[in-house]
């Protein structure tokens, strides 16, 4: 007898791992779709996580459906009787949940195997929080030949069940910046004989505050977050140097370019102004999704159609690197309410598992539409 999926999750969340660690939820993976009938394991060389395959009745559309495994670095704060026992490490993204509507996904579609065509592919995806995952996989040319991707991501805004769904991007580019203010050091009475980079760098930090509410269309959305700052060790001596981190997020390939060279143009001119010297250095992160207009458009039908409760899909600006693979293969990303409660990434997340059937179950028939669909 097989396990249910209740059972399953509680095992993941009990046993989370980090990013390029996910050995024990890859093989943990491996054992339980290893017992469903007609599934073709494949697995990465270059990292953790899987591709299974489940063949239809003739040969026709192939569709991956994409579950990120990681964890995070995270304490689990919660009250849970299933809670992390891998200690400093959480499944505080609900990456276990996505984890269960795949295998359940992959449970259903293989009973079902005689009713659609084509092929299913259930992508395992390892090192989400890293940014690497998709990478790696995309690098494996083990989706070339895909015609369309499907994801998913828990959202503890929404109640329990409910699906968002919005046709371009629902996560944000993220971009991270750090900036070097050069002054010259002096004698804190002295002030007179340096440059003193941490006003410089404190006139920075609020000059680019007047990114988004001055140079960001109002249509378009932007955050610009100063999130490290670090200069001087002693309460009399002014240090020579500054340093300054923070992250961008955008939605707009535009809007995103110009921000950069907004931050760029202030630090640099404004370091000035004070007689230091400023350089920025841009480290791209993951993109924005975009989900498919076409695809968003039956998805919201189908959901419609079959009493699913069909929400407008918030547009947040978290990271997510299945962007990486959408870039690719044109797909769609929606969000799976579980339920309203601490954040993702919180401590105190808890995700209501019962979502997990209702993730299922969508998916299961929307596949079986879009494969049988001509
Ligand atoms: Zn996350
Ligand atoms: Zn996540």
């Amino acid at each position: 007898m097989s396990e249910t999926i209740q059972t399953i999750f509680r095992y993941l969340h009990r046993n989370p791992e980090l990013p390029a660690m996910e050995e024990n939820t890859t093989n943990y993976i491996c054992e339980i779709l290893s017992r469903i009938d007609g599934i073709e394991i494949e697995r990465f060389d270059t990292c953790y996580g899987l591709l299974a395959k489940l063949q239809g009745r003739q040969p026709g559309k192939k569709i991956v459906f994409r579950a990120d495994i990681d964890a995070l670095p995270i304490i689990e704060a919660t009250n849970l009787e299933y809670k992390s026992q891998n200690n400093g490490v959480m499944h505080a993204c609900g990456h276990d949940i996505h984890i269960s509507v795949a295998i359940e996904l992959a449970r259903k579609l293989a009973e079902d195997r005689e009713r659609f065509n084509g092929e299913v592919y259930f992508l395992f995806q390892p090192e989400e929080e890293n940014a690497l995952g998709a990478k790696k996989v995309l690098a494996s040319k083990k989706l070339a030949g895909m015609d369309l991707t499907l994801s998913l991501h828990t959202n503890p805004g929404m109640n329990c069940g409910e699906i968002g769904i919005k046709s371009g991007p629902i996560t944000a580019n993220v971009d991270r910046f750090r900036i070097v203010v050069d002054g010259t050091g002096c004698h804190g009475a002295q002030p007179q004989n340096g440059r003193d980079p941490i006003v410089a760098a404190s006139a920075i930090v609020m000059a680019l505050q007047s990114i988004v509410s001055r140079n960001v269309n109002p249509a378009e959305r932007a955050v610009v977050s100063v999130t490290h700052f670090d200069g001087g060790k002693d309460w009399n001596i002014i240090p020579a140097q500054v340093i300054l981190e923070g992250t961008v997020r955008t939605f707009d390939a535009q809007t995103r370019t110009m921000v950069k060279e907004q931050i760029e143009h202030i630090s640099t001119s404004v370091a000035e102004a004070y007689g230091t010297r400023a350089a920025m250095e841009m480290t791209d992160g993951p993109i924005a999704t975009n989900n498919d207009e076409k695809i968003t458009v039956i998805a919201k039908d189908y959901g419609l159609k079959h009493g699913y409760a069909v929400v407008e899909g918030e547009q947040s600006m978290v990271g997510e690197d299945y962007a990486f693979i959408q870039r690719e293969i044109p797909g769609l990303m929606v969000w799976l309410g579980v339920g309203k409660g601490p954040g993702l990434h919180n401590p105190e997340y808890v995700a209501d598992a019962r979502a997990i059937e209702t993730g299922a179950s969508y998916f299961a028939g929307l596949i079986q539409q879009l494969l049988n669909e001509r």
